[in-house]
């Protein structure tokens, strides 16, 4: 019996504005999906469009009609689901994404077994969950400091004529490891010139530094830096990974760029294949979107998976970030509920 599909619009709003290099908001509309069977068995997914990557709720929406003809008759198709949805509808990762997790939790909930379970993952070996500082005043940039005080890792947002005013505030705030995410702002000779910076911040690693296509500015960078470079814009889905493997140590993986939790199973391979480091981050999403990340944390090095903690009104329960520790379902499927 065919799947149908329920969609709709969820806002939500963030505790403070979230903004990073390229600008920011406090409210953001995602599109939360609803597959039911012919037994009345509901899989749920959750599509966070970024307008980054040409996607809004209302693309979504407009993309997901596109892709209801192509939803299998048998959810466990899941293979073939995806190839056919990724030919329908291609880029678009957020509206396919959300499909691809709703089969999922379709299946798990039909096998009575939490997602990690199928894909036979531990989830005490899930790597602490950072929590991200977007771009602010010193002032407020202090008080999320205090605010993030259940976080024990902290990701910094870069990409600003004052990078090094931010870095010391924060610094002068917390002893806590730090991440950092210049999205993508700075030049190369800002890069180099800001690589005796991070490490005197004591900075873990630094996460997109340069413009996503400058992959030869990203190896020249990469020969000079002490710390470990990790991609985000540059890499989207498996088949970038040999292109960046040279030019960088590590992947971050998203289902909003991605489009599907299979693919993002298939760069966790690739990346390893190629020797890099992996990590999973999110937009800023309910604990719906987040939980189907953090089914496969088990096999990731680091996670940032924060999008549902900077929000006010998350409408779902699923996976929980506990002073940064990442605590899976064990319900089946996705295992999330409503609040
Ligand atoms: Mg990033």
């Amino acid at each position: 019996m065919a799947l149908t599909l329920a969609t709709e619009v969820v806002t939500l709003h963030t505790r403070h504005p979230f903004i990073i290099a390229r600008g920011g908001k406090s409210e953001y509309r995602v599109v939360w999906v609803r597959l039911t069977d012919g037994d009345g068995i509901e899989g749920w997914g959750e599509a966070d469009p970024s307008s980054y990557y040409g996607e809004t709720a209302d693309t979504v929406l407009e993309k997901l009609a596109l892709l209801e003809p192509h939803l299998p008759a048998d959810p466990f198709e899941l293979e073939a689901a995806e190839a056919r949805f990724a030919a329908a509808v291609p880029g678009n990762g957020a509206a396919r994404s959300a499909l691809s997790a709703a089969l999922h939790d379709l299946v798990g909930k039909r096998l009575g077994q939490p997602l990690w379970r199928l894909w036979g993952l531990d989830p005490a070996t899930a790597p602490l969950s950072s929590f991200t500082i977007g771009i602010d005043t010193p002032e407020r940039m202090k008080a999320k400091v205090l605010e993030a005080a259940a976080y024990p890792v902290l990701k910094v947002k870069l990409g600003t004529d004052r990078d090094e005013e931010i870095l010391r505030t924060i610094r002068d705030a917390t002893d806590k490891p730090i991440r950092v995410d210049a999205n993508a702002g700075w030049t190369v000779e800002r890069a180099i010139a800001m690589l005796p910076v991070l490490t005197d911040f004591g900075v873990e690693f630094l996460e997109q530094p340069l413009p996503p296509q400058d992959l030869e500015g990203l190896a020249t960078l990469r020969r000079q830096s002490p710390l470990p470079i990790i991609v985000d814009e540059s890499c989207i889905v498996a088949t970038d990974i040999p292109r960046v493997a040279s030019a960088a140590d590590g992947i971050n993986i998203k289902l909003a760029k991605c489009g599907s939790l299979r693919e993002a199973l298939r760069m966790i391979a690739a990346a390893r294949a190629h020797g890099m480091r992996v990590m999973v981050g999110c937009m800023v999403e309910s604990s719906l979107g987040i939980t189907a990340a953090a089914h496969f944390t088990p096999l990731v090095d680091a996670a940032d998976l924060d999008g549902a903690a900077l929000t006010i009104d998350d409408p779902f329960v699923g996976a929980t970030i506990e002073r940064g520790r990442i605590a899976l379902p064990s319900a089946p499927g996705l295992g999330v509920t409503r609040r």
